[in-house]
């Protein structure tokens, strides 16, 4: 199969870390992008590596425009011209009710899950579009089944900011598509990840799960299988979907 460079934001660990690793199988490059956890990417990138890949790790907050440009040269840079981008990265804060939510926490949330995703799509748009010198592409983004749950009592802000993913995925889809680039969106449900710990409940995936019809979290190993599937040409004739990875939640 043909050699693609993957730029994945969030990847030093949970979802972005497994897509990584898949990636790698494949025998694709792959940018590793983090936060802050340089340790947990360095271990991304040996393990993408030892799949068979190629992987280079990206300090960058998705919320900072120079950052998200910065992550994007990188990878070009070391790998060749991106053909597949996954807007991964995302943040949740502890439970909380809105009457009780800070300007700070919305400002943070908004900033990181909606304008970071924005400028994530904004320069696949640039890169990858047939219209300014790219091959065309794909682009998957992260939303969550919280868009269409709401999330009450807990995180109805980042449930909007996925909101707000799956209507950028719609509108872009369309925008992108005479341009040779794929927008599609997956929402997953109870994942266990190390998100639910930075949201001050490590063990919310599995609490929660007695509401799920298959009777359990999800793996991060499991929403990457369709990554990976909306990444690949296997999903050529598939634009502007919203794919549920939910357990039927
Ligand atoms: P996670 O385990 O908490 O990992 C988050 C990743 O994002 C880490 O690699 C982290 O880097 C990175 N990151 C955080 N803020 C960033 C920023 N401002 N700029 C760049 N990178 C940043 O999360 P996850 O559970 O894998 O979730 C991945 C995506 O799936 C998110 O968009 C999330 O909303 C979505 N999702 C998750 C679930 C779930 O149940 N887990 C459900 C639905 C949707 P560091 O390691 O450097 O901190």
């Amino acid at each position: 199969m043909m050699t693609r460079t993957i730029l994945i934001t969030g990847a030093s660990r949970g979802i972005g870390r497994a897509v990584a690793i898949q990636c790698g199988k494949r025998g694709w490059s792959v940018g590793v992008n983090y936060a802050g956890n340089a340790a947990a990417a360095a271990e991304t990138v040996k393990a993408v590596e030892a799949a068979g890949g190629k992987a280079v790790a990206i300090q960058g907050d998705v919320a900072h425009e120079r950052d998200v440009i910065a992550m994007f040269d990188a990878t070009t840079k070391a790998f060749g011209a991106i053909t597949g981008v996954v807007n991964n990265a995302g943040i949740v804060a502890p439970a909380s009710k809105v009457a009780d939510m800070s300007v700070e926490r919305l400002t943070r949330m908004f900033a990181v899950n909606v304008t970071g995703a924005y400028l994530v799509a904004r320069e696949a748009a640039r890169r990858m579009g047939t219209d300014r010198g790219g091959t065309g592409g794909a682009l998957v983004n992260l939303s969550s089944a919280a868009a269409r749950l709401g999330s009450p009592n807990e995180y109805v802000d980042y449930a909007g900011s996925k909101g707000a993913i799956d209507t950028m995925t719609i509108g872009l889809s369309k925008e992108l598509a005479p341009v040779g680039i794929r927008v599609n969106a997956i929402r997953p449900g109870l994942i266990d990840t190390e998100i639910h710990a930075s949201g001050g409940e490590p063990d919310r995936a599995f609490r929660l799960a007695v509401n799920v019809p298959l009777a359990r979290p999800g793996t991060a190993d499991e929403v990457a299988n369709a990554v990976l599937w909306l990444l690949s040409g296997e999903s050529s004739y598939v634009t502007g979907a919203l794919l549920d990875v939910s357990g039927g939640r």
